[in-house]
């Protein structure tokens, strides 16, 4: 395995990205600028992660005192500033109690084992399985790959991790066949944001909470992309009518800065004792320096009003492109500022065509554009966005018209 030549390589970062050959050295609120000067609008918002924008001064001010004063100190001690923020995100949630680490997978892996713990502490060990859904996405670790059951990403890399049992989203008979004795708990997305923008009905959510109740079930949301506003309310789960006993939550949790959180019940975190779970990094004063600054914001009255007219505006004028360019997209979906746009050319032309008019979007499964805009974006720019749509649509509409005539 060793070699003694090293090859020549033009990048030394290990290939796993398709990027984009454009990079940035700038970002003010929606907007970012390329190390050429070109300004782009940014309806990527790093996927659903910097969800004030881009150097929002509040977070930036926050950021630099803490960054003067202290950045880490390990969770051998007492964090005061990650104490507020729990007390804050529980005091906004259904939750009591709430677990710092840095990503989603790994908010969903505290998740899944809280899940599989409250069944061992409650005298049943043997339940130790989650039912979850076609078309979820958990995260990248090799339990949340198990847990989202993408073929794709679970070739090659051994043994897929057990205790995962998926069913159709939104098929309610499949949900009760699939419980069994082994079953912990049921996991889900209130909206599918990777898997291409899509929700099941809230009258799934609630049967899902009553199967749970009646069977002894923890019901698990990943909240990682919805939670934090994006969806027009703190928390996605809020639109549901139901709360989970577990969540997790991440991308725009520390607005850039990377952070995740498992929320719960003191009742489902039961088996949750010191020395059941850790992180080195997780909830640093960094972190909870940007997670704080983030709350302030969202917290301020008004704040989700503006997301929900946000989404009304965005939502009908990419209606209207849809009807004028039928053969390049044909829908609309999803909620507050989690939108899909379903292509009818590959949905990479859609994007890339995006990007020569300087908008940027995020692909998603089912062929879905997704556009995120940072939760701070003004009618101006979702005019702007959606002029720069109607652009490339017009743009793909005539190529693809050609290439049929020929
Ligand atoms: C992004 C995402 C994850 C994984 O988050 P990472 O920070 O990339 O580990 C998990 N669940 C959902 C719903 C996500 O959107």
């Amino acid at each position: 395995m060793s070699h003694t030549v090293k090859p020549h390589l033009d990048s030394h970062m290990l290939p796993v990205f398709a990027r984009a050959d454009v990079a940035f050295e700038r970002g003010e609120g929606p907007w970012l600028i390329a190390t050429n000067g070109d300004r782009y609008l940014d309806f990527t918002s790093g996927v659903a992660v910097n969800a004030l924008g881009h150097a929002h001064p509040h977070l930036v001010a926050a950021l630099q005192e803490q960054t003067a004063k202290l950045w880490h100190v390990s969770n051998l001690f007492t964090i005061p500033e990650g104490e507020r923020l729990a007390t804050r995100l529980c005091d906004e949630s259904f939750a009591d109690v709430a677990f710092f680490c840095n990503s989603g997978a790994e908010a969903m892996e505290a998740a899944i084992k809280m899940a599989r713990k409250f069944q061992a502490v409650n005298g049943h060990p043997e339940r130790y399985r989650l039912i979850t859904f076609e078309g979820a996405f958990h995260g990248r670790t090799l339990a949340t790959l198990a847990a989202g059951g993408q073929q794709k990403y679970l070739e090659g890399f051994g043994p897929r991790v057990d205790g995962f049992d998926q069913v159709p989203l939104g098929d309610l008979e499949a949900v009760k066949k699939a419980i069994g004795p082994h079953t912990a708990g049921i996991l889900i997305e209130p909206w599918q944001g990777e898997g291409g923008v899509r929700a099941a009905d809230p009258s799934f959510f609630r049967a899902l909470r009553q199967l749970c109740d009646d069977n002894k079930l923890v019901l698990v949301f990943d909240e990682v992309q919805t939670g934090m506003g994006r969806i027009g309310t703190l928390f996605a789960y809020e639109k549901t009518g139901v709360t989970p006993d577990i969540m997790a939550l991440a991308k725009a949790l520390g607005g850039g800065f990377p952070m995740g959180a498992c929320l719960a019940t003191v009742a489902a975190a039961a088996g949750m004792t010191p020395g059941t779970h850790g992180s080195t990094f997780g909830g640093n004063l960094l972190a909870a320096a940007a997670g704080n600054a983030t709350l302030d914001v969202m917290l301020k009255p008004g704040f989700f009003e503006h997301v929900q007219k946000m989404s009304l505006l965005l939502k009908q004028k990419l209606a209207s492109v849809v009807d004028r360019y039928p053969n390049v997209v044909n829908e609309v979906r999803g909620d507050g500022l989690l939108i899909g746009v379903k292509a009818v050319v590959p949905a990479g032309d859609v994007i890339s065509a995006l990007r020569d008019e300087k908008l940027l979007t995020v692909a998603a499964g089912d062929n879905v554009v997704r556009f995120l805009p940072p939760l701070i974006v003004g009618e101006t720019e979702i005019e702007d966005a959606v002029t720069r749509l109607e652009r490339a649509c017009a743009r793909l509409a005539r190529t693809s018209a050609q290439s049929e005539a020929v």
